[in-house]
């Protein structure tokens, strides 16, 4: 564990710390500086602050290990209900690029249950080797146990990198992950490359509200993890025939425990089709106007055979459930058509929708930020033109 001390000899009440504290975390207790450990986060930005080295901070890991001894890309490749997701074709894809700038193996880590065949196929997608423990544990995402062989599989066989999908049990597995094996894990990644001199992961994504994008690097740990949202990265093409060497683990009963008790899983019941995977999106905004009219995009959307998408003001507003929101805090969808309905065009709508191959806008506002970006504007009242698109589709397509 890391900790921080004030050195009480050295501490002069000069206030410096008190000052640089980004968390209000330090105040002064007769003229020594006293650090609030409920507010702390350990940033360490007082210790750099203090002229008079009176900050003793220890951060955790114990002694630096040797980074030489990690080599090869690995994907976590994520499976639900023994079907591996299009998010690991995704990452095997990025990875192939990566493994082959720094001379590596491309691995892909298989965990399920009966997945023996699945694990055959991951070699047609790019994969060098398979590192597959089948165990009936592993059948559905679990986080004990999932941690657990993660752990044992970095440690044992030392990666240098890990891709894993930003997916709700990517995002819960990695970062467990990342704590038990000292790792550096950056989330939501949008472009990944390699610094090849220095053999490393130059990890991009967007800071500070989408604003600006952040280039991220994990000089000091191994494994240099990464999360990449689905449909960011092209999927690895299918090269019929191609293996890849299947390197079976097993382990002791133990490593399989659970605190918790899978019950059931239970599919969301949803009437359209899934943003992520959709290639047309009708998407609504706060100038929907109400939950009535997005009855309104959901025909469209019928009409077109696509999805219905929302913008967080619409899913705040409860007029649609989050599962649909688009942007920053939602999905990234990259669908052949977005229809974006009374939505303004905020940077953190657009990152998750901007690379959609044709954008629809339609807004009332001629001035609105989505014009910027759209490929076809339509200025106008959403709630005339919507239905006059539905009409106009469903003649042209007979439907
Ligand atoms: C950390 C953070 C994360 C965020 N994450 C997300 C995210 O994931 N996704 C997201 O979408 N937002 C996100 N936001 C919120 C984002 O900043 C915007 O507030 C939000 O996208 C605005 O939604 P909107 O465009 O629906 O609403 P508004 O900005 O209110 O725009 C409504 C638009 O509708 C138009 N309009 C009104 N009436 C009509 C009409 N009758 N016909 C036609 N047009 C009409 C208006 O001209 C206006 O342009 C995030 C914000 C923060 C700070």
């Amino acid at each position: 564990m890391a900790s921080i001390k004030i050195l009480l000899d050295k501490c002069t009440g000069c206030t410096l710390c008190v000052k640089s504290c980004p968390f209000g975390a330090i105040h002064m207790a007769e003229r020594k500086a006293v650090i609030d450990m409920a507010k702390c986060t350990l940033c360490g930005a007082c210790a750099e602050a203090c002229k008079f080295a009176a900050i003793e901070l220890e951060k955790a890991g114990g002694p630096a290990k040797d980074l030489s001894a990690y080599k090869d890309v690995w994907v976590f490749c994520e499976q639900k209900k023994g079907v591996i997701q299009s998010i690991s074709f995704e990452l095997l894809g990025e990875g192939r690029k990566l493994a082959d700038k720094l001379g590596v193996k491309l691995c892909a880590v298989l965990l399920g249950g009966g997945m023996e065949d699945a694990a055959e196929k991951l070699g047609e997608r790019g994969a060098d080797k398979v590192y597959l423990v089948d165990h009936p544990a592993l059948k559905a995402y679990q986080d004990e146990p999932y941690t657990a062989v993660l752990v044992k599989l970095v440690e044992e066989f030392k990666p240098e990198v890990i891709l894993c999908g930003a997916s709700t049990i990517g995002r819960s597995l990695i970062s467990r992950v990342a704590i038990k094996t000292s790792a550096g894990l950056t989330a939501d990644c949008t472009g990944l490359d390699i610094d090849e001199k220095e053999r490393l992961l130059l990890q991009t994504r967007p800071a500070f509200g989408g604003n600006i994008m952040a280039t991220i690097i994990a000089p000091d740990h191994r494994p240099q993890m990464a999360t990449v949202r689905h449909k960011v990265m092209k999927e690895a093409p299918v090269q019929p025939g191609r293996t890849a060497e299947i390197v079976s683990k097993a382990y002791p009963e133990e490593t399989f425990a659970s605190r918790t008790r899978l019950l059931n899983v239970v599919e969301e019941l949803t009437s359209t089709v899934n943003i992520s995977e959709a290639d047309i999106i009708v998407s609504g905004g706060r100038g929907m106007g109400g939950k009535e009219n997005f009855a309104l995009l959901e025909e469209l959307a019928k009409v077109l055979g696509g999805a219905v998408g929302a913008s967080r003001s619409a899913v705040d507003a409860d007029w649609i459930p989050y599962s649909h929101q688009v942007g920053q805090t939602g999905k990234t969808v990259c669908p052949k058509l977005y229809i974006a309905c009374g939505i303004s065009g905020q940077i953190q709508h657009l990152i998750g929708m901007q690379s959609s191959k044709v954008i629809v806008a339609i807004n009332k506002d001629p001035d609105a930020p989505i014009f910027k970006i759209a490929t076809y504007g339509i200025v106008g009242d959403v709630n005339e033109l919507v239905p006059a698109l539905t009409r106009e589709f469903r003649r042209v397509l007979n439907k």
